[in-house]
């Protein structure tokens, strides 16, 4: 379990103990931030017949058995009384939502609680939000509705008050190692996690703390290459582009190196092969063009991302071929 998370799990644990969890939970965070992981636990937590407690300095978190008929159930996905509502396309439609309605609706066949988990809330439609809204101001006895979203601001705000919001934090930077080496002295161990996190240049972007995750971090570091490439050598524009269209990330990523790379250059931190293009002037108008850029894609719709994200890599390729005609001007004066 991620150690930013058992701050969360504390309290979910005493309001368990006291019966006064709430129906609806919505947990906001990055991609990496262990969404997934929070809401599994309580899940668990909640459909097992015999919850244990680990105790550690009167902090009590429960966690499920593991070995009850519910716990063995949950775990080969077969349990009556929980619903996974994954979108089956691109979306969460109406009629998944009023499938977990009428599950709800129903009393528990096993256990104490009837309970849903929706991930990636925000791709519910609009038809799908507002039948969920039904449920959520009438919530049946028992039941726990959790929702995941990587993007709050896509639900409607009616939803959004209606559910008790757990927003992850991840740790970054110092903390994140500060944190990771409390966990390690608890468990009397070392993990490998801590080890290469602290030796990671990556643990100081506080700004990006999705980086955290293994994964995540690798596509980072393969998307920063792709977009100096293009800079560099304009090799790899399509791919370029599909990361901004279906890497979430990416924007922000894009945004990010650049900065870091400014700042680099003041630093004298570039290397030598790239230092001829990668100059101050040209990176200023590169980050200017991208801001723009990421303005205009938020306030579109999915359909018109492509041809926005195109505009974006056409603005970042004039930026570069002006920074060449200028440099050349300056060779032969
Ligand atoms: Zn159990």
């Amino acid at each position: 379990m991620k150690s930013w998370l058992s701050s969360h799990q504390l309290i979910l644990s005493e309001q368990y103990n006291n019966a006064t969890l709430p129906h609806a939970i919505l947990i906001s965070g990055v991609s990496g931030s262990g969404k997934l992981e929070l809401a599994q636990w309580l899940v668990q937590l909640l459909n097992c017949k015999q919850p244990s407690q680990s105790v550690e300095s009167k902090e009590v978190i429960l966690q499920a058995c593991g070995h009850c008929k519910s716990c063995l159930l949950l775990n080969s996905n077969t349990f009556p009384d929980h619903l996974n509502l994954i979108a089956q396309k691109n979306s969460l439609g109406i009629d998944d939502v009023r499938h977990a309605n009428s599950f709800l609706q129903k009393t528990a066949y096993l256990g104490q609680f009837k309970t849903v988990l929706i991930e990636n809330a925000q791709t519910m439609t609009q038809a799908a939000m507002n039948a969920l809204l039904k449920t959520l101001e009438e919530p049946s006895d028992n039941s726990i509705i959790i929702l995941l979203t990587n993007d709050i601001e896509i639900l409607l705000p009616t939803i959004i008050s209606r559910c008790r919001v757990l927003n992850i934090r991840p740790a970054v930077g110092k903390d994140l190692i500060l944190q990771l080496k409390e966990q390690d002295r608890k468990n009397g161990e070392v993990s490998a996690e801590a080890h290469s996190l602290s030796s990671d240049p990556f643990v100081n972007l506080t700004q990006l703390p999705e980086l955290t995750d293994a994964a995540i971090n690798e596509a980072f570091k393969v998307f920063k290459e792709c977009y100096i490439g293009y800079l560099c050598y304009q090799q790899g524009e399509s791919q370029l582009l599909q990361y901004l269209l279906n890497n979430e990330h990416a924007l922000r990523w894009l945004e990010q190196i650049t900065v870091n790379l400014h700042r680099d250059y003041f630093l004298d931190k570039i290397d030598n092969e790239h230092k001829n293009t990668l100059n101050a002037e040209l990176l200023n108008n590169l980050y200017k063009v991208i801001i723009n850029g990421c303005k205009v894609i938020k306030s579109y719709t999915q359909a018109n991302k492509q041809f926005v994200c195109e505009q974006l890599i056409m603005a970042i390729s004039d930026v570069v071929e002006q920074s060449k005609v200028e440099a050349n001007c300056n060779a032969s004066v």
